[in-house]
């Protein structure tokens, strides 16, 4: 589902330069959820960047769900992006004067797909599962951090990307609601039938998914794959 090979990135040097990344293999199978775990400023959010095609390699190879990203021009890779791949980010940004429904709905729009009556059930059905179907027609702002990222989460879901890429899902989360926040996230990318790679630091949840990954590794051959 996913491949990086023979991968180096570089940023350019006037924006601060000097980090690179190096993958030598990377392989992530359809339906598998992998964990990539590596101290802070390892390359990790870099990675899911280059996954994503929002970043470009220097030199290798990836591949999305039999898309070449790495020779696709900016706006071929944008619509890759739309349509395969569903991101939870870190922080996630919602935008505090759309309601959460119409937040949930962006990625429909920039995909220029149609919100008609099943999008919106989609996005309801979406609420209803991550336990915001009364929230819906709310402002962001009157919600918690735990339920900001869990509409985060129906957003990365709403258009059934193929793969899900999450970078440190429940970082904004305390210790008490980040496993269960993750146990829903699971359970919903497993009925989507999406592949998820997510970024942690938290090893208190490493034994859920099917694979860890050492970014300490990745610049081996055998480093990342199964
Ligand atoms: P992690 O997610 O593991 O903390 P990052 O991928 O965010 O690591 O960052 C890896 C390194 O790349 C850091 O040294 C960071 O400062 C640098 N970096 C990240 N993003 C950029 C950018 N847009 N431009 C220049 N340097 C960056
Ligand atoms: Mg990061």
């Amino acid at each position: 589902m996913i491949t990086a090979r023979h991968i180096r990135f570089s940023y350019p040097a006037h924006d601060g330069g000097g980090f690179s990344l190096e993958v030598a293999a990377f392989a992530v199978s359809g339906g598998e959820a992998v964990a990539v775990v590596g101290p802070s400023g390892s390359g990790k959010t870099t990675l899911l960047s280059l996954l994503a095609g929002i970043e470009t390699p220097q030199a290798g190879e990836i591949t999305v769900d039999g898309v070449a990203v790495t020779g696709l021009g900016e706006p071929a890779r944008r619509a890759f992006r739309l349509a395969k791949i569903g991101q939870v980010f870190q922080r996630v940004e919602l935008l505090e004067y759309l309601t959460l429904e119409e937040n949930i709905l962006l990625p429909l729009r920039l995909a220029d797909a149609r919100v008609d009556a099943a999008a919106r059930m989609r996005a309801g059905g979406l609420l209803a599962r991550v336990g915001l179907a009364g929230k819906a027609h709310r402002l962001p702002g009157t919600l918690s951090q735990g339920e900001r990222q869990r509409a985060g989460i129906c957003r990365a879901l709403v258009a059934a990307p193929p793969v899900v890429l999450a970078d440190e899902p429940t970082s904004s989360l305390d210790a008490a609601s980040a496993g269960p926040a993750l146990d829903l996230f699971f359970q919903l990318v497993r009925e989507e039938g999406a592949t998820l790679v997510c970024l942690t630091h938290d090893t208190a949840q490493l034994s859920r998914f099917d694979r860890v990954v050492n970014m300490r590794d990745l610049a081996q051959e055998r480093g990342g794959r199964p």
